[in-house]
């Protein structure tokens, strides 16, 4: 007889699912020359060779069609800059994702400014245009754009809005680089754009961000933003002399990335496209095996060429669960009962950020500027309920089990047939009420 492997049975799956990070072949010698170079960040001395930082910015720059780029030491720093850059700051409002990773909304806690939360779409998990337009006051300052999981936002009605209204509009990629709206990368549509390289992310150091940016007034702030305020010479130095010179119209902080963590993004921002097209071939087979399974759906932006998504990446694979086709199980139940399936953890869609434990700006006193802010950034006060309905219904799983060898990609949908198959029903698991 079957079994679920949550009960002791045999999992559909186990063993077959790559490792990420990955160590790429040649990046040992990449670092190493790093290393042997006598400079490991932008802020030490010139040694006769421009500093891999340097070279990654340039390079990143032209992946996405646009003029500069600031690496980051993260995803978070980039934000923040990324916000300082457009001036904003004291009680300003910023129209953020309810649905998104924590640091959408802190980082605009972070220059004192105001998260406005709005739902999203569930479509695609991004953000409701509709309800954008609606939260929009004579302080709204930015619309922080997060292109989530495997979707994007609608970037023509968004952009529509925001210069309507004559709002920048701040991209954050976290989860999509190399995605493209109207063959256009993601992040060239806003004013700025935003990435983190973290460890999990698409394109990775471990830890490390970036900005990217068309208009040269902005990259200059965003240099000096992330340099305390430095700027480059403008030829190259003596040798041992400093590249940064103390030249400065905005204060700014440290948040440089290392020239350890740029070697590592020059290499491996050379296999990003590649990997992109096996995680694409392995989703469509996915998609197709997915259509003959009750009650699973991946959520995706429709694609529609020339408009709309034309370049589809997956940070997060999402599907939507009828948890009526699985008995009537609660959502944590079938993750867990799937992840044993495939022997890889399987994740909850994020919480809505007004219910999000790691979404607490009470706890710190720095965000305690007077009675009325406290009030204003209170996160229970924003109604999410698309947000809360996404955490009830979606799973995802992460975008390394893409990468894996094709034949095991049937296991995915096998798994959740399984689960929703042999899914005790629930109704009779509990006590009358
Ligand atoms: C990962 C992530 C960040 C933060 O990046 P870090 O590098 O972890 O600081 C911000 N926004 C989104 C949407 C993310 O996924």
């Amino acid at each position: 007889m079957e079994t679920l492997a949550i009960d002791g049975g045999r999992p559909v799956a186990s063993n077959c699912w790559p490792d990420w990070p990955r160590p790429l072949e040649g990046i040992e010698e990449l670092v190493a020359s790093t290393l042997r170079s006598g400079r490991w960040a932008l802020s030490g001395p010139w040694r006769g060779k421009r500093c891999q930082e340097q070279e990654f910015a340039s390079r990143f720059a032209a992946y996405n069609g646009v003029a500069h780029c600031v690496p980051t030491a993260n995803g978070t720093s980039a934000l923040l800059i990324a916000l300082e850059s457009l001036d904003v700051g004291a009680g300003d409002e910023v129209i953020v994702p309810g649905l998104t990773w924590v640091a959408s909304a802190s980082a605009v806690l972070n220059v004192n400014a105001v998260p406005v939360l709005v739902d999203i779409d569930p479509a695609t998990l991004c953000l409701d245009p509709a309800a954008v337009e609606a939260a929009i006051t004579p302080r709204t300052r930015a619309i922080n754009v997060v292109h989530l999981y495997s979707s994007m936002v609608d970037l023509d009605r968004i952009t529509e809005i925001a210069d309507r209204h004559g709002i920048p509009v701040l991209e954050d990629c976290a989860q999509a680089h190399g995605a493209r709206w109207r063959d256009r990368p993601a992040g060239s549509w806003g004013r700025v754009g935003t990435f983190s390289m973290q460890q999990t992310k698409l394109l990775t150091a471990g830890e490390g961000g970036a900005v990217i940016t068309d208009d040269s007034d902005l990259f200059d702030r965003l240099f000096q933003l992330r340099a305390d305020g430095r700027r480059l010479t403008a030829s190259p130095p003596g040798e041992y002399e400093m590249e940064l010179i103390e030249s400065s119209s905005v204060m700014g902080n440290n948040y440089c990335l290392s020239e350890l963590a740029a070697a590592l993004l020059i290499g491996n921002l050379e296999v990003l496209d590649k990997e992109h097209e096996i995680r694409h071939a392995n989703a469509e087979q996915l998609k197709r095996l997915l259509a003959d399974v009750p009650g699973v759906t991946p959520v995706e932006t429709p694609v529609e060429t020339p408009a709309g998504v034309t370049n589809r990446t997956y940070y997060q694979y999402a599907l939507r669960i009828d948890t009526s086709e699985f008995a009537g199980q609660p959502i944590e139940w079938i993750r867990r009962a799937l992840s044993a399936e495939l022997g890889v953890p399987i994740n909850r869609c994020y919480p809505p950020l007004s219910d999000n434990p790691l979404y607490q700006p009470r706890t710190k006193t720095r965000y305690h500027l007077s009675d009325e802010h406290v009030r204003r950034i209170d996160p229970a006060r924003f109604d999410l309920p698309q947000a809360r309905r996404a955490h009830a219904e979606v799973l995802t799983f992460h975008h390394a089990v893409l990468l894996a060898d094709p034949a095991e990609i049937d296991h995915i949908a096998e798994g959740l047939d399984k689960v929703r198959r042999l899914a005790p029903d629930f109704g009779a698991m509990r006590p009358n009420q």
